[in-house]
This record gives structure tokens, C-alpha cells and sequence, in this order.
């Protein structure tokens, strides 16, 4: 059933470890995927750019040879032959000319059109002729026949093509002409477009690398979180004294040792319960005891035993009713924190007094009262204080004083009771705070031995801590609060 629900679990959806390299995988990729992308975008520019000074550059010399040497470019997009100084006298001399000496290189090619005709091709050897594509041409003629030059790129079955077009017309000559220089893109391009595809062979592999090796660290990094869910979820009820190795001094090993305190205070928690259980237990078990013997040798024929045994089974019935009394005290005050609400210590102190006053047998003294305010649960503390006033009376000689009173120091203040019994054995001060913990200076007199657990539990409640003074003259107890809240520690303050 559990490893259903663990399996279903982890089909929920994608690991941690998943996550975190998909993320890794993701941002590097996007980087990479950006970086040669812009790289090629300028890089494919500047050769566009290159392109294009050159073809004008071819335009510019095929006005050079038409001006003949020493003449200078008019700055005017149409190539003419200036009268005068020009050695053609017709179209098709210029052109031939100009196709003769302005020669193509590398992914280049020209073209000479008379009246829109392919009439000169250079004399070197080209790759490409513009001739064999008709309808470009076509299109070149189309365009310049404004008498503009033409800058143009064309997908053509030659290939990517950027070509410029310029007119080219002799003053007088009956021919119009027009000169053409085109450029290869596919071939300019492709040492860029092989860098490239290299870029993007290394970059994934750089990928695999990064998705490789990220897998096994965030898996080295997430090791002690899944060590921590398997030692958490082997821990049970039974099973329950594992805690998970700290290693290195990170966040996950901060998360281990509070999930290890927690599993501590958990521990403590069940260790305190089964302790309690086994106590009660045991003290439920005497009572009842001592019941059964008197009830199986009762002789009912005897009407003094049996009203004897009756009054016994009643006054056992009373004792077990108060240590279930005492019981659920020592819980309620143990699990709820203290309610607090700003406290008047002096009339907290007059109000103890004149309740402990109203005890019979001993001599009752207030002998101080602080004058402060404090933020107490003052029902649980005039339960507490009135448990020591009760043990007070309880083991201490009748008509003997009693000295109660409250005490501030810079740090705490006291609530104390003084009695001049016979004290607590010493070694015996931790005992008498712990679950039905007796001593001898009780002997005779009965009780649940819960009372001083009770008073503990509510000083802890408050952040304090119970203090004790004995001697074989007498015992003085106390309820420490401090004025700060600090953590318990659940220590008796005994000198
Ligand atoms: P109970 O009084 O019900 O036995 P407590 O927890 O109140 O239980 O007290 C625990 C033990 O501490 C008592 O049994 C007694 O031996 C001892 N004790 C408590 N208060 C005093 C006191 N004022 N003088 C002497 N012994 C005391």
C-alpha cells in the first residue's frame, strides 16, 4: 500500500533532479542559440555589406574606362560617355570595352545587354552566366529602364544572386546598353554558413556535456535530501532511535539537523508518553489491589468488616478519582501553552495569601510582595503556588509557620513558599519533580506524587524554571518567571 502510494507519487510529475537540469539544459541552450544566432546575423551583414561596396566599386571603374584615364565620376547613378574626351563612339564599343577590363573575380560575374540583349560576357572563366536565366534578364532590363542603377538580390536556378544593374548609353550612339555585376551569395556565404554549422555541432555537444555533468551534481548535490526521505520514512513508531549522518556544512545539512532535533523532540515526546502509561499503570494497579485482598477476605457475616472494608474500597476509589484528577492536570498543563495576560504580582500575591490564610492547622506569613506587572496565566500560577502552599502544610508539623511571599530580582521574579519541615534528602530534589516521585518526608501521608510534576509544568509553561532551598530545618520552593521569555530548560534551580 505504501510503496503504491510512493510509486504514484512519483509519477506525479518530474523530478527534482528533472527539473533542475531541464533549467540548466534550457538557459544554456537559449545562450548558446543567441549567441551564434546574433554572431552569424552581424557577421552575414558585414559580407552583405562587403557585397554590395564591391559591385559599386565594379560600376564605378566601368565609369572609369568609359570617361577614359584622368577623368573623374560625375556622381550620377547612369554611366555616361562625356563628348570630348570619350574614345567610343558607340554603345557596343563602350560595353565590350567595360566588359573587357572591368573583370569578375572569385563568385563574381558580369554581363553587357545591348537593347536588352546579353551581348558581352567577360573572358575569363566564370561559373555563372546571367545569360542563361532569361527571365532575370528580363527583370534587370525592367528595372533600370527608369536610367537608374540597381542594386537587387534574386533567388534564381543560378543560384542567390545580389547583382547591380547600371545603364550604360554612348551621346549619339543608336544602342542603349546596360552593364551588369552580380555575386554568388551561396558561395560569399558559405565559409560563414560551414563556421556555423561547426558552432552548432559544438554547441551541442557543449549541451550533452553540460546536461552530463549536471545530472550527476544536482544528483550529488540532491543525494542527502533523498537520503533524508528514506531515513524519515524508515522511521516509524517502533523504529524510531535512526537520525541521518550530518555531512558538510551547507543547507542541507541544516535541514538534516533540525529534521534530526525534530525526531529528538519526538522521541522525547513518545519515550514521555509510554513512561506516563506505565506509570499510571502502576499506580491505578495498587489500589486496586488492596481493594481486591480486602473484598475476596471480606466476611460479610461480619457487619463491622464490612462497613471497615466498604469505608476502605471508598477511601482507595477517592484516591484513585484524585491521581486521574492530578493526571489530567498534569496533561492539560503539560500540552497547552500558558494563556498570558499583563498580571498584577501584588495582587496575585494578596489573593494566594489570603487562600493559603484560610488553611487550618499552621501559622500563615506574607513576607513580600514585588510590585510589578508581568504577563502571566495567573489561574495556572495561583494552581501552582497553591500546590507548594498545600505541600507546605502537608509535611510540615502542625502549628509551625509558614512564610510565603513574591520576590523580584532584575531578571526573574519569585513566587516562594517556606516551610520549616522536614526537608527533602538530599540527591532527592531532581526525583520529586519527576511523575510520582516520592520521598520518605512523605511517609504517612498520602498523595499522587504529581503535585510538584504539576507546578514544573507550569513554570515551563511560562518560560521559568522551579527553584528549591532545602534543609533538615525546612524547605523552601519556588516558581521562577523571568522577566525576558527564554527557552525552558526544564532544570530545578536547586543551590
Ligand atoms: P505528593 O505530595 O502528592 O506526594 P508531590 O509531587 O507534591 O506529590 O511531592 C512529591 C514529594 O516531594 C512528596 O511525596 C514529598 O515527599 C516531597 N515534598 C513535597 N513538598 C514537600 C515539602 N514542603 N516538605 C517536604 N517534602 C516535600
Amino acid at each position: 500500500m505504501t510503496a503504491e502510494i510512493d510509486g504514484a507519487r512519483r509519477r506525479r510529475g518530474w523530478s527534482v533532479r528533472s527539473r533542475i537540469l531541464a533549467s540548466i539544459l534550457v538557459v544554456a541552450a537559449l545562450g548558446l542559440a543567441g549567441a551564434g544566432a546574433t554572431t552569424f546575423l552581424v557577421q552575414r551583414d558585414r559580407i552583405l555589406h562587403q557585397i554590395d561596396d564591391r559591385l559599386r566599386a565594379h560600376v564605378e571603374s566601368a565609369r572609369s574606362v568609359l570617361q577614359g584615364p584622368g577623368s573623374k565620376s560625375t556622381g550620377s547613378t547612369t554611366v555616361r560617355a562625356g563628348a570630348g574626351s570619350v574614345p567610343f563612339t558607340t554603345t557596343d564599343e563602350a560595353l565590350e570595352a567595360v566588359i573587357a577590363r572591368v573583370l569578375p573575380t572569385g563568385d563574381e560575374t558580369s554581363l553587357g545587354l545591348i537593347d536588352g540583349r546579353p551581348a558581352y560576357v567577360p573572358a575569363v572563366n566564370i561559373d555563372c552566366h546571367i545569360e542563361d536565366d532569361p527571365a532575370l534578364v528580363a527583370r534587370i532590363v525592367a528595372e533600370v529602364s527608369d536610367g537608374s542603377v540597381r542594386l537587387g538580390t534574386v533567388i534564381s536556378p543560378l543560384g542567390n544572386l545580389r547583382y547591380i544593374a547600371a545603364p550604360l548609353t554612348v551621346k549619339g550612339s543608336a544602342n542603349s546598353g546596360i552593364y551588369v555585376a552580380a555575386v554568388d551569395l551561396d558561395g560569399e556565404l558559405a565559409q560563414l554558413t560551414g563556421s556555423f554549422v561547426t558552432f552548432a555541432g559544438v554547441a551541442l555537444a557543449a549541451l550533452a556535456a553540460i546536461g552530463l555533468v549536471g545530472w550527476f551534481v544536482a544528483g550529488r548535490l540532491l543525494r542527502p535530501i533523498r537520503q533524508l526521505r528514506m531515513t524519515t520514512s524508515r522511521i516509524t513508531a517502533s523504529e524510531r532511535h535512526e537520525r541521518i549522518p550530518v555531512a558538510g556544512r551547507d543547507d542541507v545539512s541544516d535541514l538534516t539537523a533540525t529534521i534530526n532535533d525534530m525526531l529528538d523532540r519526538l522521541d522525547l515526546a513518545m519515550t514521555g508518553q509510554r513512561q506516563l502509561l506505565d506509570d499510571v499503570r502502576h499506580e491505578l494497579k495498587t489500589p486496586i489491589t488492596i481493594v481486591r485482598g480486602h473484598l475476596e477476605l471480606l466476611d460479610d457475616s461480619n457487619p463491622a468488616e464490612v462497613r471497615a472494608t466498604r469505608a476502605l474500597a471508598l477511601d482507595e476509589l477517592d484516591r484513585m478519582a484524585g491521581l486521574i484528577d492530578d493526571i489530567e492536570s498534569l496533561a492539560e498543563t503539560s500540552s497547552a501553552s500558558a494563556a498570558r495576560r499583563p498580571t498584577d504580582v501584588a495582587d496575585l500575591t494578596a489573593d494566594v495569601f489570603a487562600k493559603a490564610a484560610g488553611l487550618p492547622d499552621h501559622q500563615w506569613i506574607l513576607a513580600e510582595s514585588a510590585q510589578r506587572t508581568l504577563p502571566l496565566d495567573s489561574t495556572r500560577i495561583t494552581q501552582a503556588w497553591l500546590q507548594l502552599v498545600d505541600n507546605a502544610a502537608k509535611y510540615s508539623p502542625a502549628g509551625t509557620k509558614i512564610v510565603l511571599g513574591s520576590t523580584e530580582s532584575l531578571e526573574s521574579t519569585e513566587f516562594w513558599v517556606a516551610d520549616t519541615g522536614p526537608g527533602i534528602p538530599p540527591g532527592s530534589e531532581e526525583r520529586i519533580f519527576e511523575r510520582f516521585g516520592r520521598v520518605d518526608t512523605g511517609r504517612g501521608i498520602r498523595g499522587s506524587g504529581l503535585g510538584l510534576p504539576i507546578v514544573k509544568a507550569i513554570a515551563l509553561a511560562h518560560g521559568g524554571r522551579v527553584s528549591l532551598v532545602s534543609s533538615p530545618l525546612g524547605s523552601r520552593f519556588g516558581i521562577v518567571i523571568p522577566h525576558v521569555d527564554t527557552e525552558p530548560t526544564g532544570e530545578v534551580d536547586a543551590p
